[in-house]
Parts: structure tokens; C-alpha cells; sequence
């Protein structure tokens, strides 16, 4: 059994002004790409397959692929592809919230091109975030499409696998399975939608009860990701049965029914309202250390990250024992680099990617300088850690998502040292959450507003819930 590997990752966010490019990307090539995909090359050493892995390009969520990066990163992977295929089987991980400029999906582009080049005869199964926005046609190109089942994500690796055991299950069968894909007029803020809390925890229940099946290969139910403004953006079912007297397209409509079916329960799960409110909360809490979402730049959701609005609230509330993980600027990181610690720099910070008005005039003490983690565990480039007014600031010269003590320690910051620290996310990514004894959410302004209802959206299918309240379904 011969099986081609590869994988090309961005969840886009195309109301962030910079658009993103090849060279925000991670990538690696041939044999070191299994290093990152481990959990799909052990499925395959264990069914004996050959693998051909192929490229592997990732970057942190951002603005939306400029056409020419996304081309560059697609023949990359395509040259690499041995022609003609003899291979059994195609195996990819995607994300599919991939919005390419002039193009649309990312993920449906990927899919035509490598159908183009090796026709419908091989199967070809696909891995994704359960943030994907998926166009319907997609099931014509994939043979199977599972998503993560966890919001935070926490079952990534789990998920890679199941795509993994999917293609081997119908390689032997010799099966060319169709997802049955099933669209809902649904966009939700991602940060309500928590799938081990109701009333997700009760759809995601009964989509494992049928995944469960014996003649089902997976049932994913998608979120969608709101921040992107295009005619497929929003929530999906995709179930895929490998026997064909399971009623897939049944179960999907079934999903998708229970999905919009609570729409109307989702909530924040932990305190959210202004900045100066949650700060003033979370500095009464008796035990650290308690974390702060800027929502509004909420890099995972592919904000630019350099905004100061937070880090303003917090100097101007004097609030001390804090730290903001982080802000993106590389001139202020730059005019660090090779000084020695104790070194005081009066300079501006912020406001340097999205020409947002955020640059603000900071005197900051340099407290330590390092290359920071990427949220996947690579090199994110470096970072410095300044202590500005009453505040310690991880600023980075790349955009980071810093989602777990572990990347905040690689910045050189302990984390039990701080009550607060003020983060660029949504909700907290498992690993912080583990460590917060209570978090909370600040409604800040920029490119990841959660107040999805006022966001000036052009291009997405109308009507949709809950920009059209009285959508129906
Ligand atoms: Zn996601």
C-alpha cells in the first residue's frame, strides 16, 4: 500500500487588512514532514504502507492568502507529487478556513488541482479544524472529510489519525466513499461554541454515537470561522459512510437540524464586557493567575496582533504583577537585539501590521531577549520581554499565538510569577486553562471582534443567522 502525505494549514481572517504570504509560513519537505504529521505516519506504518510524503506549509492564522503565495505553496506541493500516481491513497491535513484571494477555498483549490493530476479512481481523505468553512462542493473532491471534535482543540492529533485509519479502511475495501455534506445558515462566534460545554456538548454527543456506527467512517459537525467573509463561511455537518446501507446524508441532515436547533443557547462561558471592567474583576481575585482575553486581536483567529488598546488599559489603571503575552512588532524587537538586559528604550510599540492607529510611545526596561516557541512547537523568531510601567510585555518580531505556559516560558516569563496575564486569544487553548484559576473575556476592539451581528459582511450567503435573525433552516 503506497500513500501520499502532505499538509497545507492557514485559518484565514480576511477583515485583517495585511494579507498573508508565502513567507509566513513554516514549511518542510519530504521525509521531515512526517516529524510533524507523526500521527498519521503511525497509522500507516502499523497498516505496512509505504508512505510518499510530499510538503508540509503552515502559519499562524492571518489575513487572507494573496494569490500568488497560495500558487507558490500549491505547486511546491504538486511538483513533489510522483507522476504518473501509483500511489493507493491520498492523505492530507488541511484546515479549511483557507481563504485565498480571488480564489475562495484554499482547501477546494488543493483538492481540483491534485483531481486534475490524478483523477477520481485513488481516494482521498482529509483531515481539518472544526473552524472550517466548507463549500459543498468539496465533497465531490474528497473521499472522506473528518474534523477535530474538541473547541478548544484538544484531539488534533486524534483526528489526523482517524483520517489516517479512514483511507486504510477504504483502500482495502476498495470504496470510493462521498461525504454527505449538509450547509447551515449558521455563523457563530467561535468563543461560545465550547464543545465540552452545553449545548455543543449535546450535538457533538450524538455525532460521536454515529460516528460510532460500524459502517461510518466519521461524523464531524463544523463551526465554521466567522471572520471570514465569503459565500461558504459558516457551520456544516460532513458524515461519511463506508456501508452503503447507512443513511449518511439522514444523519447529516439530523446534525445540522440539532446544530441550529440551539443556536439560540450559546453564551460566553466565562465573564466578557469591557476592558477596564474585566481587568478590575480579575485584579480582585484572590489566587493567580487569572488570564485576560484581547479578543479583538485574537491572533489564533488571525488578528494581526500589534494592537495596544489592553496593555493602555492597563498602565492607565496602574494595575501591577501583570503580563501581556504579547504584541507583534519586529522594529521594537530589533532595536532590543544585542543589548544587554537592564537596557531602557524610549520608543514606539504597536500599530506596526495593520496601520490601526495602536502605536503608543512606551519606555521599557529589556528584562530578557530569546527566540520564542511557535504555537506548534517550532522556531517562532524572536522575542524580547520588557517590563513597561507596571507591566512585564512579551513583544515578538513575528506573529505569535501564545497558547500554553510552555511558549510563554520560552519568551523567558514564568508564568506563576503574575496574577494576571493578558492574552491574544478567544478562550483559553487547554494548557492555559489548566493553569487559570479564572479567566475572562475583553470585548477590544479590532479584525476578531466577537460581536460577530456587527460585522460589515459582503460577501456571505444571505440570510444568515444571526446577522438575519429570522433566517430559516
Ligand atoms: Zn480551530
Amino acid at each position: 500500500m503506497k500513500i501520499i502525505m502532505a499538509s497545507l494549514q492557514q485559518e484565514s481572517n480576511s477583515l485583517c487588512p495585511k494579507p498573508s504570504r508565502t513567507e509566513d509560513f513554516e514549511r518542510l519537505y519530504g521525509a521531515d514532514i512526517l516529524t510533524q504529521l507523526w500521527p498519521a505516519e503511525e497509522v500507516f506504518r502499523e497498516a505496512g504502507a509505504e508512505m510518499i510524503p510530499l510538503t508540509f506549509a503552515h502559519a499562524v492564522p492571518g489575513g487572507t492568502l494573496e494569490k500568488e503565495s497560495f500558487l507558490f505553496l500549491l505547486g511546491e506541493l504538486l511538483a513533489a507529487l510522483p507522476l504518473p500516481c501509483e500511489a493507493d491513497g491520498i492523505w492530507l491535513y488541511l484546515h479549511g478556513a483557507l481563504n485565498v484571494e480571488e480564489i475562495g477555498s484554499g482547501e477546494l483549490a488543493i483538492l481540483k488541482a491534485l483531481r486534475e493530476r490524478v483523477g477520481f479512481d485513488i481516494p482521498i481523505a482529509v483531515a481539518m479544524d472544526f473552524h472550517a468553512n466548507l463549500p459543498v462542493q468539496i465533497a465531490e473532491y474528497a473521499n472522506l472529510i473528518c474534523g477535530y471534535k474538541t473547541a478548544p482543540h484538544s484531539d488534533m492529533e486524534a483526528t489526523e489519525a482517524l483520517a489516517a485509519k479512514g483511507l486504510v479502511k477504504m483502500i482495502r475495501a476498495g470504496a470510493l466513499t462521498r461525504p454527505a455534506m449538509v450547509k447551515i445558515p449558521m455563523m457563530l462566534s467561535g468563543d461560545m461554541v465550547l464543545t465540552a460545554e452545553e449545548p455543543m456538548c449535546r450535538v457533538m454527543k450524538r455525532a460521536a454515537e454515529i460516528a460510532a456506527r460500524p459502517g461510518i467512517l466519521d461524523a464531524t459537525v463544523f463551526s465554521g470561522q466567522s471572520w471570514v467573509d465569503a459565500p461558504h463561511s459558516g457551520a456544516c455537518v460532513s458524515v461519511t459512510a463506508l456501508d452503503e446501507k447507512e443513511d449518511a446524508l439522514g444523519f447529516a441532515e439530523e446534525l445540522a437540524r440539532l446544530f441550529w436547533d440551539v443556536r439560540k443557547e450559546f453564551r460566553f462561558r466565562v465573564p466578557a464586557g469591557d476592558a477596564p471592567e474585566m481587568l478590575k474583576l480579575l485584579s480582585a481575585e484572590s489566587e493567580g493567575p487569572v488570564f485576560l482575553s484581547d479578543s479583538g486581536d485574537n491572533t489564533t483567529a488571525g488578528a494581526a496582533g500589534d494592537r495596544t488598546e489592553l496593555l493602555s488599559a492597563v498602565l492607565s489603571l496602574g494595575i501591577e504583577n501583570i503580563l501581556v503575552a504579547g504584541i507583534t512588532d519586529a522594529p521594537f524587537v530589533r532595536a532590543f537585539q544585542g543589548k544587554p538586559v537592564g537596557t531602557v528604550l524610549t520608543l514606539p510599540l504597536g500599530g506596526t501590521l495593520s496601520d490601526s492607529g495602536q502605536s503608543i510611545e512606551v519606555t521599557a526596561e529589556l528584562l530578557h531577549c530569546s527566540n520564542i516557541l511557535s504555537w506548534d512547537g517550532l522556531d517562532g523568531g524572536p522575542s524580547v520581554l520588557v517590563r513597561i510601567g507596571t507591566a512585564d510585555v512579551i513583544v515578538c518580531e513575528r506573529r505569535c499565538s501564545i497558547v500554553s505556559p510552555e511558549i510563554i516560558a520560552s519568551a523567558g516569563a514564568d508564568i506563576y510569577q503574575y496574577h494576571l496575564v493578558v492574552v491574544k486569544l478567544g478562550y483559553l487553548y487547554p494548557e492555559l486553562a489548566e493553569v487559570a484559576k479564572k479567566a475572562a473575556i475583553a470585548f477590544t476592539s479590532g479584525t476578531s471582534c466577537v460581536a460577530i451581528e456587527r460585522i460589515p459582511f459582503q460577501k456571505i450567503n444571505r440570510p444568515m443567522y444571526p446577522m438575519d435573525p429570522e433566517t430559516d433552516f
